[in-house]
């Protein structure tokens, strides 16, 4: 199969058949999730951050690992200390820039080529707490340019300052 015939597959169908979808995204600018540029906050050598394009909650945002591994247990610990750095402070920007009372964190090891990700979903006033949290109805991403900007901006100071 031409590599550009595994655009007509699904994300599932590439993964079963040990494609990285998110890989082939990147490569043809989209072609299989979108352009997310207005998602990314930040990219590095080692990690990606977004925001997830049906979000869970607003803010609901994702950290991955640049180089593929299957899940935590697999990624160096270097980049395990890297991607919970980050994590921290974007629990920090998520209620300081969104509003949000809490976040919560979970990672997601989806197939044999996957960026090891960890995802953050903020809680908010009102809101049940629990794990319920993590499943809760997923939405549309609304691209706000402050809530972005502010949000890079931030993100690649802290990493100056790593
Ligand atoms: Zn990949």
């Amino acid at each position: 199969m031409e590599e550009k015939d595994l655009l007509k597959l699904s994300a599932k169908e590439l993964t079963d058949l040990g494609v990285c979808p998110t890989c082939l995204n990147r490569k043809y600018n989209g072609a299989i999730f979108g352009d997310d540029t207005d998602k990314r906050l930040y990219l590095d050598d080692d990690i990606e951050i977004l925001f997830v394009a049906k979000p869970r909650a607003v803010g609901h945002l994702c950290i991955l690992s640049v180089p593929h591994y299957h899940d935590m247990s697999e990624a160096p610990d270097e980049l395990n200390a890297k991607i919970m750095r980050f994590a921290k402070v974007l629990m920090r920007l998520l209620c300081e820039i969104c509003g949000c009372e809490r976040v919560y964190l979970c990672t997601m090891c989806d197939g044999p080529a996957n960026h090891y990700h960890v995802q953050l979903i903020p809680r908010y006033k009102g809101e049940e707490r629990g794990s319920r949290n993590f499943v809760k109805p997923r939405g549309e991403y609304v691209y706000d340019p402050r809530v972005v900007g502010e949000f890079r901006s931030k993100l690649e100071a802290f990493s100056k300052g790593e």
